[in-house]
């Protein structure tokens, strides 16, 4: 990976007394060594992906501490890391993106659970739920409850936060149960400071080993009869042990408001929302003091009916902000009342919004009709006005798009990075269909989900990270044509690897795998995998882009070794080869598992490599030759073929400049980065001859500077002609 963390790795050295200022994801990571962890691990994914990354660079400052650090191979790996604490006092923490890191985790957590943990453990999960969410919209919660971990939703104020990862950790240790802290992406990203303390060195670590392994105890086995004991424990002993804990130690906070009759009872995470939407009403002020009494659950399972109930006693009303569904902090709190005979009415999901995120917007029309009804002597003119407002300004704009006279906006839906090596591959593809016909596509998570938007569209199905190829077993031998699974070299060291190269060959699929070779797990933010080119390559061919992956043979020999038979590498930019092989791919008499190897690297990391060594050649006035590519608009036929086949953001439209013409010509704009695929597309799909590719020369030699004197008043000359 070439993103520098440097400055973060120095954050994270702060010692007693010293001030810390930065990102709530790296709050966390400072919190967890000053809780004395002795391990960490996780696999990468937003919001996230931070706290890991930074850990894999600050591996020399772990190394003094004595921590370890553990890039795992996925989720169900880095959840089977936290076993260390079942029978050792030792701290450990992970992370992952939720909903669907926890799914692949779900295994090793339930057999976590199971028995227990002696020492802390601490589950980070980014809670990508939400309008701004990647993932399927489901809720951490529902996991905790199942399994019987500690459920943590910090209030978003970096003090809080921090303070709630060391008391993640003794929570843990009192009750036996491992703890679970989601963060949602503003959480991660929210900037604040907090005053810290001295990182702790674990006392049992790499530089201090345990000497012996644990006795044999049957009991800390996941495994029948032990696990019929464990239940009992969960339910008896330990969620009661975590109540204690939590009542004990303050971990949810009191916010004392005037207005007692009513009062809001909000999971920590959307406290800096609640707040927000308290002012439009004129229930708080500007630093968040509100006047309502607010009840935030930095801990949301388990609750403590008691400390519920002793919020709600003579409330008339209270409101439950939760996000999502089910509504389990509302039915608990309903349990809790009933159970304590109390009758204070409990508002929830009948003003907060069912499903997706609890904006300021919705919330705040929840808490005007929750208000209305409950304190109907406060004013409520400036809300609604605020309301209206918004709901007049967004009608506005769409007003004005539509009187515009021109069409509605496009909708701008994510693409591939420009000069990605993954999109020649869809336009091979749609190509390669012309000739064969349309195939079935099993799609995957990772930066060639793109191609499921325009001008693509391609991919039938998404069933999880890694799965594209199992996914396609049910249906491929019902299709008359060869079915196609996409993954990426991420995914399929991810999941793709065991559930679906070793399944497919097991039951002798007939079936094309294309994996796209990138070199990095591209779209969680770059991460090195298994066959990353290595750092001693990139430093010394900084200008290389395919050779680098190709020296990486580790996915090849894999698939090799498990008995691969037909298996094709083909560099991402050799459209026609690509189009060619995947032709052959579909139509062989070949029957079983067909492998193609599209190469490439990711233009992301490229470009960070060699953006350096361009300005040191740049500096030290060095020849340098750039590539860009272009549209001749007097060739150009308009009918805009080459768009449809790319869907690079830098190959637009423009107005035609003949004015005899309507249709607008194609242009190649500012940011192309020369990857060639307009090239190569024309000649693969046999487009109009309207595209150049011209060079660039920086820093030009003597002689071509002569013979720039000889062109250039023959190029006037020829322009004049
Ligand atoms: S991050 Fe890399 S692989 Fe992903 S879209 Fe961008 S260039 Fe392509
Ligand atoms: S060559 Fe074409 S596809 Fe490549 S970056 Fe330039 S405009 Fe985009």
């Amino acid at each position: 990976m070439e993103v520098s963390f440097g400055k973060e790795v120095q954050l994270l050295r702060l010692a007693q007394g010293q001030e810390f200022h930065g990102e709530g994801i790296l709050a966390i990571t400072k919190g967890l060594l000053q809780s004395g962890v002795s391990y960490v691990g996780g696999y990468q994914g937003a919001p996230v992906s931070h706290l890991l990354d930074v850990m894999v660079q600050a591996e020399p400052y772990m190394r003094e501490l004595g921590v370890h650090v553990q890039a795992c191979a996925n989720e169900a790996s880095a959840a089977a890391m936290l076993g260390a604490s079942i029978h050792y006092p030792v701290r450990g923490a992970v992370t992952w993106k939720s909903i669907v890191g926890t799914n692949v985790a779900a295994d090793a957590l339930s057999n976590l659970a199971s028995p227990g943990v002696v020492g802390g453990t601490l589950i980070v999960v980014g809670e990508d739920y939400g309008e701004g969410a990647s993932v399927i919209q489901e809720r951490t919660h529902a996991f905790a409850l199942k399994s019987s971990m500690l459920m943590l939703d910090p209030r978003p104020e970096l003090g809080n936060m921090v303070r709630m990862v060391e008391a993640g950790f003794e929570l843990s240790e009192a009750c036996n149960m491992p703890a679970v802290m989601e963060l949602r992406i503003r959480a991660c990203h929210v900037r604040g400071s907090f005053i810290c303390k001295d990182n702790v060195a674990p006392a049992i670590s790499t530089l201090n080993p345990l000497q012996e392994p644990a006795v044999f105890d049957y009991g800390r086995l996941a495994h029948p009869p032990a696990t019929f004991l464990q239940e009992k424990l969960k339910v008896q002993q330990r969620i009661p042990a975590a109540r204690r804990y939590i009542a004990a130690h303050g971990l949810n906070e009191l916010f004392e408001g005037d207005l007692n009759e009513v009062g809001v009872i909000v999971q920590g995470g959307l406290h800096n929302v609640l707040v927000r939407s308290l002012q439009q009403l004129g229930l708080a002020d500007s630093f968040g003091v509100a006047q309502v009494p607010l009840l935030v659950l930095n801990v949301t399972f388990p609750l403590v009916p008691e400390q519920i109930a002793a919020f709600c006693a003579g409330k008339s009303a209270v409101l439950v902000v939760e996000e999502g569904q089910p509504n389990f902090i509302e039915m608990d709190v309903l349990s809790a009342l009933r159970s304590q005979d109390l009758q204070t009415r409990v508002h929830g999901k009948d003003l907060v919004p069912l499903t997706g995120e609890v904006t300021v917007e919705a919330l705040t029309a929840g808490l005007v009709n929750f208000v209305e009804g409950n304190l109907p002597d406060h004013p409520l003119e400036a809300a609604r006005d605020w309301l209206s407002a918004t709901t007049r300004r967004r009608a506005a704009v769409a007003r004005e798009l539509a009187e515009s006279g021109g069409p509605p906006l496009p909708a701008r839906p994510p693409t591939f990075c420009i000069g990605c090596p993954e999109r020649p591959v869809f336009s091979a593809l749609k190509l390669a269909q012309q000739q064969v016909g349309p195939v079935h596509v099993a799609a995957d998570i990772g930066c060639h989900a793109f191609a499921t938007f325009e001008p693509f569209s391609s991919g039938h199905s998404i069933l999880g990270y890694g799965m594209s190829l199992a996914s396609s077993a049910g249906i491929a031998p019902l299709m008359r044509r060869r079915v196609l699974a996409i993954m990426g070299d991420g995914g399929f060291w991810h999941n793709g690897l065991l559930t679906g190269v070793q399944s497919a060959l097991f039951n002798r699929d007939d079936v094309v795998l294309l994996i796209m070779k990138n070199g990095y797990t591209s779209a969680t933010g770059t991460q090195d995998i298994i066959s990353t080119p290595d750092e001693a390559t990139k430093a010394r061919e900084p200008d290389k882009q395919q050779s680098l992956v190709d020296r990486n043979t580790t996915i090849e020999s894999t698939l090799t070794g498990l008995g691969v038979q037909w298996m094709r590498t083909v560099h991402t930019y050799r459209v026609d080869q690509m189009r060619r092989t995947m032709e052959e791919a579909f139509s062989t008499a070949f029957s079983g598992l067909k492998v193609i190897i599209a190469e490439g690297e990711c233009q992301l990391e490229r470009q960070r490599r060699i953006k350096p060594w361009i300005a040191s050649l740049m500096k030290r006035g060095a020849r340098l030759v750039t590539v860009k590519y272009g549209v001749d608009e007097d060739v150009c036929n308009g009918d805009h073929a080459c768009i449809r086949l790319s869907g690079c953001p830098t190959l637009t439209l423009k107005d035609n400049p003949d004015p005899l013409k309507l249709d607008p010509v194609a242009t190649v704009i500012q940011g192309c980065v020369g990857c060639g695929l307009c090239g190569e597309n024309a000649h693969a799909a046999t487009l109009c001859p309207s595209f150049y590719r011209a060079e660039v020369v920086t820093n030009p030699t003597l002689w071509e500077r002569l013979l720039e004197t000889v062109r250039a008043p023959a190029r006037r000359f020829l322009l004049l002609a």
